[in-house]
């Protein structure tokens, strides 16, 4: 065993690992995930991955039984409903959820339970949808059915006060809300129309959180959940919001998979839960939690297959069908789907929650630990962790982390080039802002002035612009599963230092060129070529030796092609941009385009103050146009 591992376990050995379960991490991940060998997988807030036994049990299982649609009336359909209902039983019984109060509606995932609770909240003009600025996308959306119906619309920020000895006082004067900005659609609207107090008292409102953040890894306090449902007025002390009836959603679509909302304790009225995100199969299926008193305060609109008693083809008749699970599945569920979750959750139940809690957690603290004590020759930090560093203490963290990586003079290495170093290195992990713009806007302290401006520049979500003026826009995500390993991390921060903390006088930007060593890690490694490839997806042109820029070489993938309808072109739709040829000539300043099937030689001026851009037009299937990203 290496000093590493041992110093590791010598602090957490008591819950690494899994030592009192049948099988160890390391016969976990010998015998269920021996295709992991190559692959260093640390994007688990992205998605889980299933195990081995997990898959064979369910071709086992569907192998052997017949399940026929649980609406018909035969032997195989009744099966098929027996295991529906334990199915739902089980979602309950692992957020501690009594079937007396809660009912497991199944959605096709956390966004879809998500957006149930939007379409059908008793919205009216004097509601008021209130969300945490750590929040998914798929909750921000709720805003556009409140905003609609003419609720209100209010970003917050939760703050844990501390007690003298910087642990949070265990109760609920400890949370404090504060506001960051209202929403009204309509602009008629002036603030005088906005309803007083009296008029809001019976107006049902909703405030979602999240369990823990998809982008920081940050756990909410549970108790947020009593404290807007018991005390609402002192919560939003001198907002007109606060004497309304509060009702609570739970987003628990990452936190679920170490830490489910504990629902007898913090009775909220809904939760949303995908469960891929906890065994790592099946996709397309989640589940809504909601309280039985608060399904009946929903209204639908739409009634289907599943859903309906009786209706009528050619009158307004429709009568609804009573259960709150029949009344919200809409056709026929996916049941085969359903039928595979035991398989998973007998894994998850078998090592126990709560052992999968800590060895994740231990695994999480090895890496913030390593990570913020990375330094440059200089001393400079080299990587900037997001969450409130100031509180780690007192709060509580999943299993996943957020950070951008700087250089030794301070400027920060984009995360595609981080992306796609690890992807060079077998390691798998995600960049950008993960769904969770108020996060990143947070973390990365960009106003909604970068943001706008930002987007006006181009850069949309999915993209390769990382840094805008000198500012990242997205960070790199790393999260661990129940599977992840010691050696999982080591070869990460391994990988760190190797790629982002350059021995000193290898340091700095300069020229790139073949043949001789290069200021990686291994003194092995030589570059055997270059090739710069101005336009994505066209041909590139091999050269000895070539300038960087901040972003890689210079005027590396800086075009693309765009149809004359706007869309922007690759080689997997059009596979004859393999034979664009391109070429640039930088003592001239000039790249030049050329294909066999086209007479005209294209010349681009690089120089943005003197190109009047193109000259000359290509002709590629349907008139492509070119434009500078
Ligand atoms: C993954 C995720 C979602 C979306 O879940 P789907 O099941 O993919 O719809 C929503 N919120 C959070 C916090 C998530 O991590």
């Amino acid at each position: 065993m290496d000093d590493d591992k041992e110093r590791f376990l010598k602090e957490f050995g008591e819950h690494y690992g899994y030592p009192n379960s049948p099988k160890n991490i390391d016969q976990i991940r010998s015998s269920e995930f021996k295709r992991l060998e190559e692959l260093v997988y640390l994007d688990h807030a992205g998605a889980t991955l299933y195990s081995e036994s997990q898959m064979e049990m369910i071709l086992k299982d569907f192998t052997t039984n017949v399940y026929g649609n649980p609406h018909s009336q035969s032997d195989t359909s009744s099966s098929t409903s027996d295991l529906v209902r334990s199915a739902r039983q089980q979602v309950l019984e692992y957020c501690n959820a009594s079937p007396k109060d809660y009912k497991c509606i199944f959605t096709s995932g956390a966004t879809a339970a998500l957006k149930l609770v939007g379409e059908a909240f008793p919205w009216s003009k004097e509601s008021c949808f209130m969300y945490t600025m750590e929040n998914h996308n798929s909750v921000l959306g709720i805003r556009e059915y409140a905003l609609a119906k003419g609720a209100a619309a209010l970003a917050v920020d939760v703050e844990e006060i501390e007690n003298q000895n910087g642990h949070p006082r265990n109760d609920l004067s400890s949370l404090k809300l504060s506001q960051r900005s209202a929403q009204r659609r309509s602009r008629t609207e002036i603030l005088e129309d906005i309803p007083t107090a009296n008029s809001l008292g019976s107006a049902y409102n909703l405030f979602a959180f999240p369990s823990e953040c998809n982008f920081s890894g940050m756990k909410f306090s549970l108790d947020l959940v009593k404290l807007m449902k018991e005390n609402s007025e002192r919560a939003l002390e001198g907002s007109p919001y606060s004497s309304g009836q509060w009702m609570v959603l739970i987003d628990a679509a990452k936190g679920c998979a170490t830490q489910p909302p504990d629902l007898a304790r913090f009775p909220a009225d809904f939760v949303a839960i995908s469960f891929y995100k906890i065994f790592g199969y099946p996709t397309g299926l989640g589940a809504l939690v909601v309280r039985t008193d608060a399904a009946k305060l929903l209204k639908k609109t739409y009634f289907s297959g599943g859903t309906v008693a009786a209706s009528i083809a050619d009158i307004d008749f429709v009568s609804r069908r009573e259960g709150i699970e029949e009344s919200f599945e809409n056709g026929t569920i996916s049941f085969l789907s359903l039928a595979s979750l035991h398989h998973g959750f007998r894994i998850i139940n078998n090592l126990t929650l709560n052992a999968i809690d800590r060895h994740t957690s231990c695994l999480m603290s090895y890496i913030r630990k390593k990570l913020s004590a990375l330094r440059h020759g200089n001393g400079a930090v080299v990587c900037t962790l997001y969450g409130d560093l100031t509180k780690m203490s007192s709060r509580e963290w999943g299993p996943t982390i957020s950070f951008n990586f700087r250089r030794p003079d301070g400027s920060w290495h984009g995360y595609r080039e981080v992306e796609k170093l690890a992807s060079l290195s077998g390691i798998q992990l995600r960049t950008g802002c993960f769904c969770n713009p108020g996060a990143c806007a947070k973390y990365l302290g960009l106003s909604h002035k970068d943001l706008l401006s930002n987007f006006e520049a181009g850069h949309v979500c999915w993209d390769d612009n990382d840094i805008l003026n000198g500012k990242p826009v997205g960070a790199v995500r790393i999260s661990f599963g129940y599977m992840s390993s010691f050696e999982d991390a080591k070869k990460f921060i391994s990988f760190v230092v190797n790629s982002f903390v350059p021995l000193p006088n290898l340091a700095g930007k300069g020229y790139l060129s073949s043949g001789k060593s290069t200021p990686f890690s291994s003194k092995d490694v030589h570059l055997k070529a270059i090739t710069v490839y101005p336009i994505k997806s066209c041909a590139g042109f091999s050269v000895d030796s070539w300038p960087l820029s901040s972003t890689g070489l210079q005027h590396d993938r800086e075009w693309l092609l765009r149809s004359a309808g706007g869309e922007i072109l690759t080689q997997k739709k059009v596979p004859e941009m393999c034979l664009i040829n391109t070429f640039v000539d930088l003592a001239q300043g000039i790249l030049y385009v050329e294909s066999p099937r086209c007479n005209i030689k294209l010349q681009i001026n690089l120089d943005p103050a003197l190109s009047g851009g193109v000259k000359g037009e290509m002709d590629l299937q349907s008139q492509s146009v070119m434009a500078k990203k």
